[in-house]
């Protein structure tokens, strides 16, 4: 039923909704139109027949009826002349014949216009009639004339009166056939009214009806469409773009519905790219931090762990090779790492993500009985794999290494931004270290809180001397002569022994803290250069200055004061200072760093390549030194990729007039290496690590006195 009103649908009506509306409009007027023309027609012709009927019927019953009358009239002569004197007859008998001319009259008039068979006979009945009615009078007047009443009442009794009744009885039919014929007519009219009638209510319930019906069609064919889109439009509006608007049969619907799906698409489409931008990383394509947080919501973290990765010396690729080809490594890592890790994400067991920078991270679970450690072990084999081979970029082959941070989740690792935090923490330990990786453990944590009550022991070890200067060498790579030391701070700590300065530094930068040292290690080193002024002028020390020493405008002053105090010379002493603590505030630390420059101080970039400093930077900081970080001089003798970074950073530095040296050389070939790349001096464990005491003594009586 349903297939067939949608046929007829299909098949007759136009598809256009403007059209279909004009039809039914149309439609709806012609059958108005009907029911006007066919009321005005019948209307006309009822009045026609009104007409005719005043002008016939009626004027036909007068007629007959004017017949009766005069039968009547004639009658009454009649009686009038059969009791009248002779001279009296005369104007009856004249009256009598002008009644009878006028019934002939009447008669033929009537015969003429009769077009009803049985009014004709009747007619020629009362003619015929009237005839003998008049003969039978006639012969009255004979007998009348010849003075014979008996005769006369005779001729009346036996002619007159039959003729004159069966004369009377005819022209009685004739007036009741014309009275029919009148009610016959009324009937006709009231019928053809009754038709009318029922014709005007059966066009009208008709024209109901088409309405109906079109408004059905146009329901069916306007507002189910529109329902349609408006139900398409809602899915559209709660995000649910693969439900397409179906193709209907109306035009405009349908052009609507297809401008919907296009939006639907276009925004689907803008919706993906909004997505990609906000969870993946445009350069690698993988997931972002956002992403994996999002991810990991609402899961149990149980036997999983945490792998923040970063690429070492990224900063120096991009700084010396170019951004393109740290942009490549980035992408070339970001494959490898995929290839790594590629059968246990199929089973979703892990989810790698780049965070910021060359940092990548790889949540990773272990599979049902297995343990998180083992797979730890194995990715880092893999990755470690996939890695063995330099990435080509371009001209040039760089080595892809990463640093791990390696955090497992516990019980008390209450979400992902814990268990990150805690890898974090390990990845900075790596760093710290130089380690290729490290995991984090609670002692970790333990040691970072005890750091706190740790403060709070170094206020009491600068005042009780729990501090010591220890001096690492410094020697020229022509003639391996030493030159001079850098002053590493000691803490010697009455409960817990020896603290390394990686562990309280850290800390005691933050905390602002760290000026009591420097200034406890100026003063050392300061007194230290004082008490060689006589027996070894030459020989420098480099004593490290924090960050937060750069914050403080009246560090140049102390420092000159504290020259001019113990006389040395301001030549000898030097300051280590670090990237990141110029690049924090460059507007303040460059005025005070020419402030210290003019005291006649020499500066050091330390830690040079793992900071964010532009080496373009470089040329605008009142330094002398550059020195080169120990991830760069570990095993250099076997990395080709290494050495042309650090020939290129030696180059720029003997560029720009600053003496380079290279830090943490532990063998004969890392300091072979570092000649042949034009280093110029070096210092690290093969020549000698920090010395303090009779240790230094000993040293120092092998130099050539003054
Ligand atoms: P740094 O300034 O880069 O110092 C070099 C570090 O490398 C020293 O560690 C030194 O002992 C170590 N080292 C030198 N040669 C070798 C080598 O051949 N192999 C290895 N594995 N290590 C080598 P240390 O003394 O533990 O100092 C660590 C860091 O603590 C320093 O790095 C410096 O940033 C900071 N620091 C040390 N003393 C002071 C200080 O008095 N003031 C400030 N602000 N920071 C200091
Ligand atoms: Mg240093
Ligand atoms: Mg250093």
């Amino acid at each position: 039923m349903k297939n067939a009103y949608l046929y007829f649908i299909d098949r007759f009506l136009p598809r256009r909704i403007s059209y279909r509306l004009a039809l039914s409009y149309l439609l709806i007027l012609c059958l108005f139109v009907i029911v006007v023309v066919r009321s005005v027609t019948q209307v006309q012709d009822i009045s026609r027949r009104s007409q005719e009927f005043a002008r016939n019927d009626l004027q036909k019953l007068l007629q007959v009826q004017n017949l009766a009358l005069d039968i009547e009239g004639s009658t009454s002569a009649l009686v009038l002349i059969f009791n009248a004197t002779q001279d009296k007859r005369k104007p009856a008998y004249d009256a009598v014949d002008a009644k009878k001319k006028h019934i002939d009259q009447l008669i033929q008039k009537l015969g003429a216009e009769s077009d009803d068979e049985v009014q004709t006979l009747c007619l020629q009945r009362l003619d015929v009639t009237h005839q003998e009615f008049r003969q039978s009078y006639l012969n009255l007047f004979d007998e009348i004339e010849l003075d014979n009443p008996d005769g006369a009442k005779r001729v009346f009794e036996t002619q007159v009166a039959p003729a004159r009744q069966a004369f009377l009885t005819e022209s009685g039919i004739l007036l009741d056939l014309a009275k029919k014929r009148i009610q016959q007519r009324q009937d006709e009219e009231q019928s053809d009214l009754a038709r009318l009638k029922l014709q005007v209510i059966a066009v009208s319930i008709f024209a109901v009806l088409c309405g109906i019906g079109l408004a059905f069609i146009t329901q069916s064919s306007v507002v189910q469409p529109l329902t349609m889109l408006e139900k398409s439009a809602l899915q559209i509006a709660a995000g649910n773009y693969t439900s397409k608007v179906p193709p209907t049969r109306t035009t405009e619907v349908a052009q609507v519905g297809r401008a919907l799906n296009t939006m639907a698409d276009a925004i689907a489409l803008r919706e993906a790219e909004i997505e990609q931008l906000a969870y993946y990383d445009p350069l690698s394509n993988l997931p972002n931090r956002i992403l994996l947080l999002k991810t990991f919501e609402q899961q149990s973290l149980h036997e999983h762990a945490m792998l923040l990765m970063d690429i070492a010396r990224l900063k120096i690729v991009n700084e010396t090779l170019g951004f393109g080809t740290g942009d490549t490594l980035i992408v070339e890592v970001s494959q490898r790492l995929k290839l790594a890790t590629e059968a246990l994400a199929q089973n979703h067991h892990a989810f790698l993500a780049k965070f910021s920078g060359g940092q990548f991270a790889l949540l990773c679970a272990a599979p049902d009985g297995g343990l998180i450690k083992d797979v730890v072990a194995d990715l880092l084999n893999n990755i470690n794999h996939q890695l063995s081979t330099p990435v080509q970029c371009g001209n040039h082959s760089v080595d892809a290494n990463l640093v791990f941070g390696i955090a497992l989740a516990n019980n008390e690792t209450r979400d992902l931004t814990g268990l990150i935090r805690n890898a974090e923490v390990a990845l900075y330990a790596a760093k710290e270290n130089t380690l290729m990786s490290a995991w984090y453990s609670d002692a970790q944590e333990a040691s970072r809180l005890g750091h706190l009550s740790l403060l709070s022991d170094l206020r009491s070890a600068v005042q009780n001397n729990e501090l010591q200067m220890w001096l690492q060498p410094k020697i020229h790579l022509s003639d391996l002569s030493c030159y001079g030391f850098e002053a590493l701070v000691r803490w010697q700590h009455p409960q817990r022994g020896f603290i390394s300065p990686a562990e309280f530094v850290p800390f005691a930068e933050r905390t602002g803290y760290i000026n009591r040292v420097t200034d406890w290690m100026l003063k050392q080193a300061v007194q230290t250069l004082a008490s060689w002024r006589d027996s070894y002028p030459q020989l420098s020390i480099a004593v490290n200055v924090s960050t937060n020493d750069l914050r403080d405008q009246h560090f140049p002053e102390r420092v000159r004061q504290l020259i001019d105090q113990y006389q040395v010379n301001p030549a000898n002493l030097q300051l280590e200072l670090t990237e990141s603590g110029i690049m924090e505030n460059p507007g303040n630390a460059i005025p005070l760093l020419q402030a210290l420059r003019s005291i006649g101080i020499g500066l050091s970039i330390d830690d040079f390549g793992t900071g964010h400093s532009s080496l373009a930077y470089l040329q605008k900081l009142p330094v002398s030194e550059l020195k080169i970080d120990r991830s760069f001089v570990i095993n250099i003798d076997q990395h080709p990729s290494t050495q042309k970074l650090v020939k290129t950073i030696v180059e720029m530095g003997h560029g720009l007039n600053l003496h380079v040296i290279a830090e943490g050389i532990e063998t004969l070939a890392e300091r072979e290496a570092l000649v042949a790349l034009g280093c110029d001096s070096m210092q690290g464990y093969f020549a000698s690590k920090p010395l303090h005491g009779d240790a230094l003594q000993n040293w120092l009586n092998t130099l050539p006195k003054a």
